[in-house]
This record gives structure tokens, C-alpha cells and sequence, in this order.
């Protein structure tokens, strides 16, 4: 079944300089489905699950430096 997911470009996320040097991400806020989790400060965020991801894009507008992208499956 076709769909869309967020993709995490590790290379990119710079989770200590983004969200006001605290480490924390702006993305993980930003998804109403609480898909988004940093095992711990200053680390990129995973995406949880590919399978309940609706591609909606909020998290990919939270992050200020472009480093989530939405991926079609
Ligand atoms: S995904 Fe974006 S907002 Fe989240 S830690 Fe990485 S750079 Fe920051
Ligand atoms: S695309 Fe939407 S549902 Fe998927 S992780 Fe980002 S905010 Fe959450």
C-alpha cells in the first residue's frame, strides 16, 4: 500500500545546535502521534514506526535545518 513516512538524515541533525543549544528536538514536539523519540538529549531523534507515520510534514516544518524529509513507500 502506497504511503509516505519522515526520514531522520543522521548526517544532517545537529540535535545540540537546533533547538536553543538544550539538545533537545524540535521535531518530537511537533508530531501528534508522539512517533518521534531522543533516547536521550544531544542524540538525532528515531522515528518510532514507518507503519503508523502519515507523512503529514509536521515534523519536517519543526526542524530548522531541513535534516527530516518525507519519504513515499
Ligand atoms: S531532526 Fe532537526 S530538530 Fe530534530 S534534532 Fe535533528 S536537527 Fe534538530
Ligand atoms: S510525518 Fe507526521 S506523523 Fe510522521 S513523524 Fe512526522 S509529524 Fe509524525
Amino acid at each position: 500500500m502506497a504511503g509516505k513516512w519522515a526520514r531522520v538524515d543522521f548526517a544532517t541533525c545537529r540535535p545540540c545546535e537546533c533547538n536553543g543549544h538544550d539538545g533537545t528536538c524540535a521535531a518530537v514536539d511537533a508530531c501528534a502521534h508522539g512517533l518521534l523519540e531522543q533516547e536521550e538529549p544531544h542524540e538525532s531523534p528515531m522515528l518510532m514506526s514507518v507503519t503508523m507515520c502519515v507523512g503529514c510534514g509536521d515534523c519536517v516544518r519543526a526542524c530548522p535545518i531541513g535534516a527530516i524529509s518525507i519519504e513515499r513507500k
